[in-house]
């Protein structure tokens, strides 16, 4: 099996339907018939009604011992597949908005990344992000408890949320605060909007990697600027077809950016949302985009390059995937 590595998972959207049934239950809370289809999978229709479920399933992660279940039993999924590095995204937002503090939800998480590690050997790390469509005055909140409780599992600062909203210029200053304190920075961009939104996201804000970023591919000038900088990106094919920003996967443009020299990665973005996972998302690409194992050894060693962990780490990932 070929080691694997992600760098970008949404928690929140980590959690597997059987997970957000037992959360429900452990708070006596009835979730909507809509949520689930006849499989017992989450169930949506388009873009919109998929962030409604979304919300409706992240509104059972309400303690700290919830955030440690998702973090676990995600964590070790992707253990059992053969990842051996894994970055997590939190939402301090989520946990706001169920009355958690940054504190213990960052508390949940640990817990739930150390008891994988010390179960199955994978590593994992925290990207607190904020949320784009809650505006910058949140986003500078968010940062600012980033760098009031630094913790060594919690490695870099990433943004998501509605791409339409608010401009990447609006949250210079959010990422500026985390960035002097030294914390690395990916943010969403060319998912949902177009090669502009990566334009805008490299200019304004103080990124190594971006999420998706895909979109990069309508304007040439960007390609080969993302592979002069080096700029990592996050690819979520999976997630890409399963919200229709490409139709199928030969109008993907992984193997296009990657010819063109960019530095491509391997993502499940929401997992259970989108009938993925890593070890899916690396067989598609076996299998759908023709990479061979040599190719998906060098996408992992892609994204241990890029992971937000510390050089000891790096390089003992590395020997696992050269073993
Ligand atoms: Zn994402």
């Amino acid at each position: 099996m070929v080691p694997k590595a992600e760098l970008h998972c949404h928690l929140e959207g980590a959690a597997s339907p059987d997970l957000v049934r037992r959360l429900a239950a452990r708070h006596s809370m009835a979730l909507p018939d809509e949520t689930f289809d006849e499989n017992g999978n989450f169930a949506w229709s388009d873009f919109l009604h998929f962030l409604k479920v979304y919300d409706i399933a992240s509104s059972v992660i309400r303690t700290p011992e919830d955030y440690r279940d998702v973090t676990y039993q995600y964590l070790m999924d992707c253990a059992a597949e053969g990842a051996i590095y894994v970055e997590v995204m939190s939402s301090p937002d989520h946990a706001a908005a169920v009355g958690m503090s940054y504190a213990d939800h960052l508390e949940g998480i640990v817990a739930g990344i150390e008891e994988a590690r010390s179960e199955s050997g994978i590593e994992g790390r925290i990207i607190v992000t904020c949320v784009r469509h809650l505006g910058p005055e949140r986003g500078v909140e968010v940062a600012r408890q980033v760098v009031a409780h630094p913790h060594e599992l919690v490695t870099g600062f990433g943004m998501g949320g509605d791409e339409n909203t608010y401009s990447p210029h609006d949250f210079t200053p959010a990422f500026e605060i985390v960035h002097a304190a030294g914390l690395p920075c990916t943010a969403h961009a060319g998912e949902v909007a177009g090669a502009q939104s990566v334009r805008d996201a490299l200019d304004a804000l103080p990124v190594q990697r971006l999420g998706h970023g895909v979109r990069a591919i309508e304007d040439p000038d960007l390609v080969r600027e993302l592979a002069d900088r080096e700029i990592v990106l996050e690819v979520c094919p999976g997630s890409n077809i399963a919200t229709g920003v490409f139709e199928n996967y030969s109008a993907h443009p992984l193997l296009a950016l990657q010819e063109a020299g960019c530095r491509i990665t391997l993502n499940s973005d929401d997992p259970p949302y989108f009938d993925t996972s890593i070890g899916r998302e690396y067989d598609r690409a076996s299998t759908l985009f023709g990479l061979d194992d040599d190719a998906l050894r060098r996408v992992t060693l892609t994204a241990i390059d890029g992971a937000f962990a510390d050089p000891e780490t790096k390089e003992k990932l590395r020997a696992k995937v050269a073993a």
